[in-house]
């Protein structure tokens, strides 16, 4: 799934692109893929321009003039992207927009989990999803950061997956963010210590820039906003190292179930302490 810096890559790609041009046309392969009626849809995304194409958490916002956001989900497999000459539509493309220059944006998603939306300001503030986001972890100080893990019997793991408690962060960048502080998944927020969580901080900090600079990781489908690949998973620490020797002590490379997602973890940099265990109880 992309995560933060996959989104980020997507949205600073293509605004560039796409900024004051106006959309003539929009086509609907799909109509599943959509969550906004398509009668509205149809009728209040023709003729607008675009105005601003921003991230927020995973979500990738497109704003047209002067008040819509057209939001896309990407979920596992989704991809919107500007299809250069020659590359042609498919039976994964669900929506294209076609803008005023020729240009055409694609909205492709061969699992069918992703969608996209039309709101208004009013109605993207009000979308439950929306406006139970928690905060951008590039925009905490490291306070901030700390607070919210205190008092927070969850594992470490699922609260950094949790969309409400920080946003933006997948498997990917958890697992490689608390190798990095030498956290184990399964410790509970609270029983991380302070200096432990500024670790993890800073981690998380320095992955999501470098995957930032990277372009983002293309571990599966992911691709940028002209369709090529990122390249961060080649600077990969923990995450897909199954069986794979730890980069720190040697010792091979585990996983486990946390969160209902496979973690990757060093046996012997990230140690669960009997301690937090007893507190996990
Ligand atoms: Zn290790």
């Amino acid at each position: 799934m992309p995560e933060l810096p996959e989104v980020e890559t997507i949205a600073r790609g293509i605004e560039p692109l796409v900024l004051n041009k106006t959309i003539v046309q929009v086509t609907i392969r799909y109509a599943g893929i959509l969550h906004t009626d398509l009668e509205q849809f149809e009728k209040q995304v023709s003729g607008r321009t675009i105005v601003r194409v921003w991230r927020r958490a995973k979500l990738l916002i497109f704003d047209l003039e002067p008040d819509l956001h057209l939001v896309f989900h990407l979920k596992m497999t989704g991809k919107v992207w500007l299809p250069q000459d020659g590359q042609s539509i498919d039976k994964h493309t669900h929506l294209i927009f076609s803008l005023n220059d020729g240009s055409r944006i694609f909205f492709e998603d061969m699992r069918k989990f992703g969608y996209c939306a039309l709101f208004d300001k009013s109605g993207l503030l009000a979308w439950r999803f929306y406006s139970q986001l928690g905060p951008e972890p590039l925009h905490l100080s490291e306070n901030e950061f700390i607070k919210i893990f205190s008092g927070r019997k969850s594992r470490i793991k699922a609260l950094l997956l949790d969309q409400r408690v920080i946003a933006g962060i997948g498997n990917i960048y958890a697992d490689e963010s608390l190798f990095m502080a030498g956290i184990h998944p399964e410790t509970p927020g609270c029983a991380v210590g302070k200096e432990d969580l500024k670790k993890l901080y800073h981690g998380l900090v320095q992955v999501l820039n470098q995957a930032i600079e990277a372009g983002g990781s293309s571990f599966r489908d992911y691709r940028n906003a002209l369709g090529y690949s990122g390249m961060f998973q080649e600077k990969f620490l923990i995450y897909g190292k199954k069986g794979q020797c730890c980069p720190h002590c040697q010792t091979m490379v585990e996983t486990r179930k946390v969160a209902g997602r496979t973690s990757c973890i060093c046996p012997s940099c990230q140690k669960l302490s009997t301690d937090t265990v007893s507190q996990n109880e």
